[in-house]
């Protein structure tokens, strides 16, 4: 076992850092306060290489592997989770399943402008009666000659709305049971009869667009077809795989600034002639978060560099970010808890955290999912 960053991996991770620190963590309670997108931002990510850290050089992308991507989105996320999860999904989940099911196409097309930063990809899989039931898909995408015809309602949509296209998930056959008949396809924003709905108002992760996606007879070409037909629903599920990393990723930077935030106020601020770090109570919470943040950071590097090695890697990915999420909340909690009365306003950047973590245990399968997930894996070895 070797646990020392490669020479790339440390540049990567310094760099991500750097310009979190100077770029994007001045302006993120702002952003977060008008949920206002980053497009600057976004667009410099891309010139930095992070928006398709994993993919070869030659298709857009940095050609870094999966663990430098998830050791620098945790310097994003570290600054502002917002800006991590525009990150995430362009890599995890529009990214990663051009690369391994585009065809050659799609790759030339798509995968290199969103890879290299010059596109923005979503991806629209949950649907309103179709969440952590996804199988339970109601647009369907009907074959018309060289086209196929979308009709149907996409829900929650990160970047649905600054995107220029979207990976979506339709039924090509409607009379297939749950989970099967179901197709991945590109669309481009501009595409008659692909509309931006309702824009959602969010507890945290405010400077990203969460929106529904609707799609009214919209018709787009037959190459745009992402793998086989009828089999969408195995490029969903390998796609979760690299996606739970981002998000666990995600979750490990927002408990690290958790960290950060408190081990300095709690140095800073007095009560009974101490600083507050004196107390063996706050102690003991830095103790915990420390441990529980290293923990957290390990089975996401594990997983990231078993995919690395082409390795099958569900389980460490479920507990990554199941493990992940579960310790942003609760250091987020405890941040707010060091912070006293400071922690509850927004002079504080910790109420933000707290914000901010909830969704990493909601969103790319809920904690009850991840555990579902870990339980199929244990019991059927
Ligand atoms: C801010 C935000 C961004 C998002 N971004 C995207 C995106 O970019 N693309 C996309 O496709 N989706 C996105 N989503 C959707 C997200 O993935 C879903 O909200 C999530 O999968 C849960 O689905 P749901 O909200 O329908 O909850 P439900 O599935 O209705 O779940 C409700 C509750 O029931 C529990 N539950 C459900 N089924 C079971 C079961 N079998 N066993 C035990 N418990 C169960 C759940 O764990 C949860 O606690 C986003 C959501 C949010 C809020």
């Amino acid at each position: 076992m070797d646990f020392r960053p490669t020479e790339e991996q440390k540049f990567i991770r310094q760099a991500a850092r750097d310009f979190a620190e100077s770029e994007i963590k001045p302006g993120a309670a702002e952003r977060d306060l008008n949920a206002e997108f980053p497009a600057d931002i976004v667009k410099q990510l891309g010139e930095l290489g992070f928006m398709g850290v994993a993919i070869p050089e030659e298709l857009g992308g940095a050609g870094a592997g999966n663990l430098a991507y998830v050791m620098a989105l945790e310097e994003i996320c570290r600054a502002d989770a917002g800006v991590g999860v525009i990150m995430s999904v362009n890599n995890s989940l529009v990214c990663d399943p051009l690369h391994n099911f585009g065809s050659d196409y799609i790759k030339e097309n798509y995968l290199k402008k969103l890879a290299s930063g010059e596109w923005l990809g979503s991806y629209a899989l949950t649907e309103p009666g179709a969440g952590t039931d996804a199988g339970a898909q109601k647009t369907t995408a009907v074959k018309d000659g060289n086209e196929y015809v979308l009709n149907g309602t996409k829900s929650f949509i990160t970047s649905g709305d600054s995107c220029d296209v979207t990976i979506t998930y339709a039924k090509t056959d409607p009379e297939a049971p749950n989970g099967k008949g179901i197709s991945a396809f590109v669309v481009e924003k501009g595409t008659p009869g692909f509309n931006v709905g309702k824009h959602e108002d969010k507890l945290g992760i405010r400077c990203s667009d969460c929106v529904s996606l609707i799609f009214e007879d919209c018709r787009i070409p037959a190459g745009n077809l992402v793998g086989e037909e009828g089999k969408g629903f195995k490029v969903a599920l390998a796609t979760l795989d690299i996606g739970r990393l981002g998000i666990g990723a995600q979750a490990i930077g927002i408990g690290q600034a958790c960290m950060d935030e408190s081990i300095a106020y709690s140095k800073e601020r007095e009560q009974f002639g101490k600083p507050i770090s004196f107390f063996q109570a706050i102690q003991w919470k830095l103790a915990d978060m420390a441990m529980e943040v290293d923990a957290a950071r390990l089975l996401v590097w594990r997983a990231a560099w078993m995919r690395d090695e082409g390795m099958r890697h569900t389980l460490q990915s479920s507990m990554g970010k199941l493990f992940a999420s579960e310790t942003a909340m609760k250091a987020a909690l405890q941040a707010v808890q060091i912070h006293g009365g400071y922690g509850y306003i927004k002079e504080y950047p910790v109420e933000r955290f707290m914000r901010d973590a909830k969704i990493t245990e909601i969103y790319e399968g809920t904690s009850e999912v991840q555990r579902l997930v870990i339980a199929r894996n244990i019991l059927a070895d």
